[in-house]
């Protein structure tokens, strides 16, 4: 008998460790994962290299005119990397210059509903893990499990200069905390999709638990909601 295949939406503050989770959730499942803060960071690439004036409506639409973002599967890291326009731009877009702008750019409605589509296509099949701001609120309201994740800003903080380091990008713990705090706070005053926990979200705080226990969390929510009826 075929199992039953779900969407599983993981919302959540700017590195809460949605991605890594998510990934790790998607692995395991065999599910496809998809990141989309990368397609909102590929977005923004394209408008900083293009210079585009994210006030000027018209310049908008003619510039998401000419973006096509794809993800394809890197044989080193074993990860997905995220394309625009042809280019592997997956190092370039978590960069410091792409974080600062990233939340002005995802408030523009014409961003969102361009991406949003895009979204909903690639989780049609179901089988999918896509993590974000507003994946369990607008983009798959009616997905089968829905967790909002979280962690102290702190923590949140250290974990994304360690990643940096990781990438052997450079980035002061200050300046980190900063671009956190700003994209929280941009993100969930937007009029727009902000976000927020969806009611039937469940609550993970990942400040003090092991990576371990909380990809085995979502695992068992997911079992438990697969072998349901
Ligand atoms: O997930 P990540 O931190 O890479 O996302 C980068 C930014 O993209 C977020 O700070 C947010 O402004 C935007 N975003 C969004 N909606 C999503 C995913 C990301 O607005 N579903």
């Amino acid at each position: 008998m075929q199992m039953k295949k779900i969407i599983i939406a993981v919302d959540g503050n700017s590195g809460s460790g949605k991605s890594t989770t998510a990934r790790a959730v998607a692995r395991a499942m065999g599910y496809l994962y998809i990141d989309s803060g990368a397609m909102y960071r590929a977005v923004t690439l394209f408008f900083i290299r293009n210079r585009v004036n994210i006030r000027d409506d018209e310049m908008v639409r003619k510039a998401l005119g000419q973006i096509e973002i794809e993800f394809h599967p890197n044989p080193v890291t074993g990860k997905s990397d995220t394309w625009l326009n042809g280019e592997n731009v997956e190092s370039e877009i978590r960069g410091l210059d792409v974080s600062a702008m990233v939340s002005p750019v995802s408030e523009i409605p014409a961003v969102r509903r361009m991406l949003v589509e895009q979204q909903r296509k690639l989780g049609s099949g179901k089988g999918v893990v896509m993590d974000g701001r507003d994946i369990g609120t607008v983009v798959f309201p009616q997905a089968e499990l829905k967790i909002f994740m979280t962690a102290d800003l702190g923590v949140r903080a250290a974990r994304r200069r360690s990643e940096f380091l990781e990438r052997q990008q450079q980035a002061q713990l200050e300046e980190v905390l900063d671009n956190l705090k700003n994209r929280d706070h941009i993100d969930s005053t937007r009029k727009d999709s902000p976000l927020k926990k969806a009611t039937d979200a469940v609550l993970v705080d990942t400040s003090s638990i092991s990576f371990e226990m909380q990809v085995n969390k979502i695992l068992d929510l997911a079992k438990a909601v697969i072998e349901e009826d």
